[in-house]
């Protein structure tokens, strides 16, 4: 067994129970995995231990639930468009022309992005999968890959729906057991699938114990064309169809719900992936986070691609999703800086059915962040609960420092160690170009 690394910090949030602060606390890690957790003065007596004295706060890294990262190489066009005019007259007629390698760079840059944000966990859902996974991989970034399956004008290249969704479980066969990359199933939605996809995927998912990730009730409009359609809502749709019967389901948006809808979702344990700045950008609407967590219902945040954000800091979410829900609900009180911290976290990986990141717990991955305590939105210091809410209302991702998963570090001094940054922004800049042209 390898020694033992402790990082020793002035501060350790481990966010393993509601306002646990150590001050000074310790970190012990062995071959990536934490192996105790606690105040230094506590820490056990050790014949092999490397110490590593960083100082300032130490939490676990933020665990981003649903995004689409290789469209940084679409950042910033289609603005002001509505969801379905922005996926169907920007995106997708894009997205058709995208190649393998394009993917590949638009996600290398997303990492590194993801990365210094202190974002060590990613749920993402796009095409040329296996390239997102290896570029992940290779930036040593924490992530669920869920293939898209999807039938949209530009998408025949990748097959049927069907063969699509046959070829996610393929892929998760080949990433069975691999230290950072897990494979899913990414059934796009209910408007973009026709009904026996919506259960062959299920299906799949059920056989191979595969994560499903679903968009859902996103938009006004999805909502009334699947009422149109099918005579139900998105939810109950999905429950007909069996969709919900797979044991991990995480829903991304889930705006247009109503209590029917939650109560579906409660008793089937469907997990929730809340975006709100997403939802704000394109005026989809204020999902009913207070509701869903009052109800039990499993809730992580999530940037959404960063063509419909436009940033991949999951700490604008941390920020906005209490505000939001205080808002919608006229509520100071709706959602508290803790709770949004755990969203941004523990939660956030509970929503994914992962037991083994999310927080600062023996067991769990050493996928940490440390933040620099002199930054100035940290002043005042009067009592240890001033740490959470300076980290969630003023500080954020601007005081984040440092960055390791499983162990490693791959953030120090805030650039990324892992990815060839120049080269990843030279490359997204000219295949952005080629694509804008028509090349
Ligand atoms: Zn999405």
């Amino acid at each position: 067994m390898s020694p033992t690394q402790r990082f020793l910090a002035d501060a350790v949030l481990p966010v393993d129970e509601p306002g646990r602060i150590l001050t000074p606390g310790a970190v012990d890690v062995v071959d990536g995995q934490i192996t105790w957790v606690g105040a230094t003065s506590e820490a056990p007596e050790l014949n092999e231990v490397v110490e590593h004295r960083v100082g300032g706060l130490l939490m676990p890294g933020l665990v981003n639930v649903h995004c689409h990262s290789p469209m940084t190489l679409l950042r910033g066009i289609g603005e002001g468009l509505p969801l379905m005019r922005w996926l169907t007259e920007v995106m997708w007629p894009r997205e058709a022309k995208l190649d393998a390698d394009d993917v590949g760079w638009g996600m290398r840059l997303a990492a590194a992005e993801l990365l210094t944000y202190g974002v060590t966990t990613t749920c993402e859902m796009y095409l040329w999968p296996d390239a997102v996974a290896q570029a992940a991989s290779e930036a040593g970034l924490r992530s669920v890959v869920t293939p898209a399956v999807i039938d949209a004008p530009g998408w025949e290249r990748f097959g049927s729906w069907e063969q699509q969704a046959y070829a996610a479980v393929e892929m998760a066969s080949r990433y069975q057991g691999h230290p950072l990359i897990e494979v899913g199933i990414g059934l796009h939605s209910a408007y973009t699938v026709p009904v026996e996809g919506l259960e062959l995927a299920a299906a799949l998912a059920i056989e191979n114990d595969l994560l499903l990730h679903i968009h859902v009730a996103e938009s006004q409009n999805e909502d009334a064309g699947v009422r149109e359609q099918h005579g139900v809502s998105v939810p109950q749709l999905l429950a007909d169809r069996g969709v919900l019967d797979v044991k991990r389901v995480l829903a991304a948006h889930c705006v247009w719900m109503s209590d029917e809808d939650l109560d579906l979702f409660a008793a089937n344990d469907v997990a929730v992936a809340h975006c709100p700045q997403s939802n704000a950008k394109i005026a989809s609407g204020t999902a009913r986070l207070a509701d869903m967590i009052s109800r039990g219902i499993r809730v992580g945040l999530g940037t959404d691609g960063p063509a419909s954000n436009n940033n991949l800091n999951l700490w604008e979410e941390l920020r906005l999703a209490p505000l939001m829900a205080r808002l919608r609900d006229l509520d100071a009180q709706a959602i508290s800086a803790p709770l949004a911290l755990e969203l941004a976290t523990r939660r956030g990986a509970d929503a994914l059915g992962r037991q083994d990141i999310g927080s600062l717990q023996p067991g769990r991955q050493a996928d940490m962040i440390r933040l620099d305590l002199d930054d100035l939105a940290f002043v005042p210091f009067t009592e240890a609960a001033d740490l959470i809410s300076h980290l969630v209302w003023s500080a954020g991702s601007r005081a984040v420092t440092d960055v390791w998963v499983g162990g490693a570090q791959v953030v120090a001094n805030r650039a990324c160690l892992t990815v060839d940054v120049a080269e990843a922004r030279a490359q997204v800049n000219a295949r952005a170009s080629a694509l804008a042209g028509g090349g």
